[in-house]
């Protein structure tokens, strides 16, 4: 059945900007996507990447078209529709004894959302992001064309749609490789280190040990406890040190409306909670949700947040950049006043296949930043330094960066745009980060 809906607000995860969209909804996604100038999932990009460029685009929503085509058992693959959610491939192979790979730090997201993103996990320094398990896709192209697309077939077009961002197609079906797992359980450890250097020391240091490691920093700590931090570092459990039975799905209940609780004063409080309680070192078995998922204990955690919206800056510094650059880029951050309420770093192994996928070896940094009138001028000053530095902003977390500062972080992007071209001449599917960054008409 189609679902057609004109004229609604739509936003991404950090409910800003805000775009009036008219959009359709169906478990049929050759005809929901049929002359749609964008494909949207679960709508978890921060920004404008699932927002239309103009009201009049139609955007087509996925969600509805989330069934298995098929799964083999023996060599662990599946073919799965794009609307289908991450959290139900978990519940659907944890107990089966297989993983997702490369989960980012949401189960809410859509397969197709993960593919346009190229997301990443806490495992990225082992497994690489989630393009590199990728072995199909099929898609609907600009000219209404429905295609296999593979490292075989249109390589160019198969490489360029990962982390993509839904600008060369729309995706149908995605065909990709799940990871042995020896049980659904995490085996998880976890320290406070006092200070920025001594954090993203012990994050490097778990890396050749630990599959999946993060570090949260405090940015609200004052002189020298700014960025002391809690390092994680996991692996699945083996059979002997898990529970028998399965990880039981959880439902986290959603927040019904905003309530706008968590701001800088809060945030300060929360963080030094968190630091002390957790600041001697850790191990036990842990639900793979409260590893994985934090942010998702309760539904729609973003209504938490300050009713003027909020945009997460990510950002990854290269190697040779080293704890140096993440200090002089939060020091940027605070000394042109943006408010910092929640940091994660990650330790980040070498470049994917897509062509615009976002990590790189080094040190990715995450910030969720509330919209204030000071946030352009913070994201433009750090922006000068992360593109200087060679690093690259993440565009599924973007919403305030510039044409100019994007293309001088991204030397890949004209070999990008020109696939692009091929494919889509009118540029006929595009968005409001498109239009932003690229340079689309609306
Ligand atoms: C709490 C939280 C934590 C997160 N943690 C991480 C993390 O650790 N690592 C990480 O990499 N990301 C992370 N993300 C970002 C998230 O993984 C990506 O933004 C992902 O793309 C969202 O998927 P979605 O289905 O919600 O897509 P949407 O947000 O709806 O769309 C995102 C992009 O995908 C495109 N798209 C979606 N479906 C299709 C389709 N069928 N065909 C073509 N294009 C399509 C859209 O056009 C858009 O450009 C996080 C997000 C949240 C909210």
């Amino acid at each position: 059945m189609m679902v057609q809906g004109g004229g609604r607000p739509l936003t991404g995860w950090g409910r800003y900007p805000v775009v009036v969209a008219r959009h359709r909804r169906s478990e049929d996604l050759e005809a929901v996507t049929r002359g749609a100038t964008l494909s949207r999932g679960l709508g978890r990009s921060y920004g404008d990447a699932s927002l239309p460029g103009s009201s009049d685009g139609m955007v087509a929503v996925t969600t509805a078209a989330d069934r298995l085509r098929w799964f083999d058992a023996e060599r662990g693959v599946v073919r799965a529709e794009a609307g289908v959610s991450l959290a139900t491939l978990n519940r659907l192979f944890w107990h089966r004894g297989w993983s997702v790979p490369s989960s980012p730090g949401t189960q809410q997201v859509t397969l197709g959302g993960m593919v346009a993103a190229d997301v990443h996990g806490k495992s990225h320094h082992t497994e690489g992001c989630f393009g590199e398990h990728v072995r199909a896709l099929r898609m609907r192209v600009a000219d209404e064309r429905i295609l296999e697309v593979s490292e075989e077939n249109e390589p160019d077009l198969f490489r360029a749609t990962l982390g993509g961002m839904g600008l060369t197609g729309h995706l149908l079906e995605v065909e990709f490789h799940l990871r042995p797992a020896p049980s659904g359980w995490v085996l998880a450890e976890s320290q406070g280190y006092g200070d920025l250097e001594s954090t993203v020391d012990a994050l490097r240091s778990a890396g050749p040990e630990w599959p999946h490691t993060l570090a949260w920093l405090d940015l609200l700590a004052r002189g020298r406890a700014f960025g002391r931090g809690v390092v994680e570092r996991g692996r699945r459990a083996e059979p002997g040190e898990a529970p028998a039975r399965p990880p039981a799905p959880r439902f986290p209940p959603p927040i019904p409306f905003s309530l706008p609780l968590i701001s800088g004063t809060t945030m300060r409080l929360a963080n030094i909670a968190r630091y002390w309680s957790r600041r001697r070192h850790r191990r036990g078995i842990v639900h793979p949700d409260a590893f994985f998922y934090p942010l998702d204990v309760v539904g729609w955690v973003n209504r938490l947040y300050p009713r003027a919206g909020f945009t997460q800056y990510q950002a990854v510094l290269p190697t040779g950049a080293g704890v140096e650059g993440c200090r002089e880029l939060l020091d940027i951050m605070v000394r042109r006043g943006a408010v910092p309420l929640l940091c994660v770093l990650k330790d980040f192994g070498g470049e994917g296949k897509g062509m615009l996928s976002f990590p790189k070896a080094g040190l990715s940094i995450a910030v969720d930043l509330p919209i204030t009138e000071r946030t352009q001028g913070a994201v433009d000053a750090m922006n000068d330094f992360v593109a200087g530095a060679g690093g690259r902003v993440y565009l599924a977390k973007d919403t305030l960066t510039r044409a100019e500062h994007f293309r001088a972080m991204e030397p890949r992007l004209p070999a990008w745009e020109a696939v692009r071209r091929q494919w889509d001449p009118e540029t006929r599917i595009r968005s409001a980060l498109s239009v932003r960054l690229f340079g689309d008409a609306t």
